[in-house]
């Protein structure tokens, strides 16, 4: 009589801790100094794109119109902000 052991295949390959914890994405803070002369903290922004761009100072010079800093898109008025 012949016995027949069969071992049972333990090949259970270790589960891969796939625990790569990727870095919370920082929240972007908006720019606090001018786009323009980045000395003075910004206070106007475009009304047509919303981005906040340029300081009291800049903002004079530009008041007629200009681009903005961020996306480029023309503005003709300022708005404080
Ligand atoms: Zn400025
Ligand atoms: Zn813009």
């Amino acid at each position: 009589m012949t016995l027949h052991f069969e071992e049972p295949s333990a090949s259970h390959p270790a589960p891969s801790p796939a625990a790569s914890s990727s870095p919370a994405p920082s929240p972007s803070s908006p720019p606090t100094s001018c786009l323009n002369c980045s000395s003075s903290p910004i206070s106007y922004q475009s009304p047509t794109c919303r981005h906040p761009s340029l300081c009291n100072g800049c903002a004079m010079k530009q008041a007629t119109g200009g681009k903005c800093k961020v996306c480029g898109e023309k503005f003709f008025e300022l708005q404080r902000i």
